[in-house]
């Protein structure tokens, strides 16, 4: 692993500096991930249009962590920033979904492929879904993250999925990729989740910002990723669903992924 401040070139191929952009919408998403940073290498925190953003280091790896706040607005806003104001050479959100594939159950772990607005409509001038004039509707991950970001999920699942299980009351987690959908929207009733379900037959998740960050990273050529931990199941139990799961279970999550993604990122550096 590279110290912070290690300027060794290996393999031939030079080290970048630019930091990875680590972004949640609420506070309770990121875990420990500032304590840790503060911890290993100090924090300069820069604010900037009414967030914080924190920079230092985890694992080696060089990070600028950042709340985006809820809904695609403040998603698409603090992502500009990442990029514009902070050089960010990837952006990583994690945070809590609503599960609406029929496999995916509170606990579980969901890594996007792709990421759709499923409230952007602009029919008939344009297909339903699709962004006018960019003549997208489904941004991809970056491919090479989001395995990583699985990878961390899967040692995560395999090392203390079934102690987690147990401590939460959950059932073991399962690690799914595929499609996640954003709207500003909280889905929070059965007819609800079953029109999206209706509407998206692949989705499997379903939160308020993914889509957002993937649609301004297409746009700068950033690479993004996206990982949810699954709160509710968008129904009518979702409000005391999320809320449990949010103030409880996220921060052992978050923990528990992003230690695994950025110490395998910190030691391939
Ligand atoms: N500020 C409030 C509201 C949070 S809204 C609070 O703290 O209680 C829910 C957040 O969790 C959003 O950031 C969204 O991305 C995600 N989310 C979890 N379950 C969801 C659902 N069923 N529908 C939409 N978003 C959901």
């Amino acid at each position: 692993m590279s110290a912070p401040g290690d300027d060794t070139v290996r393999s031939g191929a030079p080290v970048s500096h630019r930091p990875l952009g680590i972004l949640a919408a609420l506070p309770q998403e990121l875990g420990d991930l500032i304590e840790a940073m503060r911890a290993e290498s100090g924090l300069r925190t820069i604010t900037h249009g009414q967030r914080d953003y924190h920079l230092g280091t985890f694992h080696g790896a060089p990070c600028v962590v950042t709340l985006a706040r809820v809904g695609k607005v403040a998603a698409a806003a603090t992502v500009s920033a990442l990029i514009h104001a902070f050089d960010v050479e990837a952006v990583v959100f994690t945070g809590v979904a609503g599960g609406v594939g029929q496999e995916v159950r509170v606990g579980d772990i969901v890594v996007a492929s792709e990421l759709l607005q499923h409230d952007l409509d602009a029919s008939p001038l344009f297909p339903r879904f699709e962004v006018p004039l960019l003549g997208v509707s489904r941004f991809s991950a970056n491919a090479s993250l989001a395995s990583q970001l699985a990878a961390a999920c899967e040692r995560f699942i395999a090392e203390e999925g079934a102690a987690t299980a147990a401590r939460f009351g959950t059932r073991e987690p399962r690690v799914h990729r595929g499609l996640i959908i954003s709207g500003d929207q909280f889905v929070a009733s059965a007819a609800g989740v079953q029109a999206l379900r209706d509407a998206l037959p692949d989705a499997l998740a379903v939160e308020m910002e993914g889509a957002a960050i993937a649609q301004v990273c297409h746009e700068y050529g950033v690479p993004c990723a996206v990982v949810r931990t699954i709160s509710d199941t968008a129904d009518d139990h979702a409000p005391a669903s999320f809320v449990a799961f949010l103030t409880e279970i996220a921060g052992t999550y978050s923990n528990a992924i992003l230690t695994r993604f950025l110490a395998a990122r910190g030691s391939a550096a």
